[in-house]
């Protein structure tokens, strides 16, 4: 078995969607970036690849590429777990921390963790995802910036067919 971790931190600014793991939340502030800046599914699938040894997101989806502008993070998570299936791995469980000062994420915490669950092919007891505010310090808790970390851990999967 394997050990990934991963990070990321997107800005809040008003006239963005805010999307966490796939989840669109109503709030008067977004996420920027080049992508939908889906935080949760960039850690995620930062993690995945560390856990491969496959580099970062940064590599296989630069963010100078128009190819990958406005692009639907979840389609991102899941094609990491393609490209991890094509080197013989799959995932066994995550945790996720996701770090907000508002809104309160609380109540989409288990609508996130389903996505997830069906974007890694787990079952949703083998998927966590916690919230944590900023306790008002910092850029989180001042509401300037939304992050997330990721811990996942992969297993050889068995070959195609059997
Ligand atoms: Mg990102």
């Amino acid at each position: 078995m394997r050990v990934g971790i991963g990070h990321d931190t997107h800005r809040l600014a008003e006239g963005r969607p805010l999307i966490l793991g796939g989840l669109r939340i109503e709030h008067a502030l977004g996420l920027v970036g080049h992508s939908d800046a889906d935080v949760v599914c960039h850690a995620l699938a930062d993690a995945l690849l560390g856990a491969a040894g496959l580099g970062d997101i940064g590599e296989h989806y630069p963010d100078t590429d128009p190819k990958w502008s406005g692009l639907d993070s979840t389609r991102l998570l899941a094609e990491v777990v393609g490209l991890l299936a094509a080197e013989g791995w799959r995932p066994v469980n995550a945790d996720v921390i996701v770090h907000a000062q508002a809104p309160k994420l609380g109540p989409h915490k288990g609508t996130m963790r389903d996505n997830l669950a069906r974007l890694l092919g787990l079952p949703g007891s083998a998927v966590n995802v916690k919230a944590k505010t900023g306790e008002h310090v910092g850029p989180v808790g001042r509401a300037e910036a939304i992050c997330c970390h990721a811990v996942v851990l992969i297993e050889p999967a068995p070959p195609a067919g059997r």
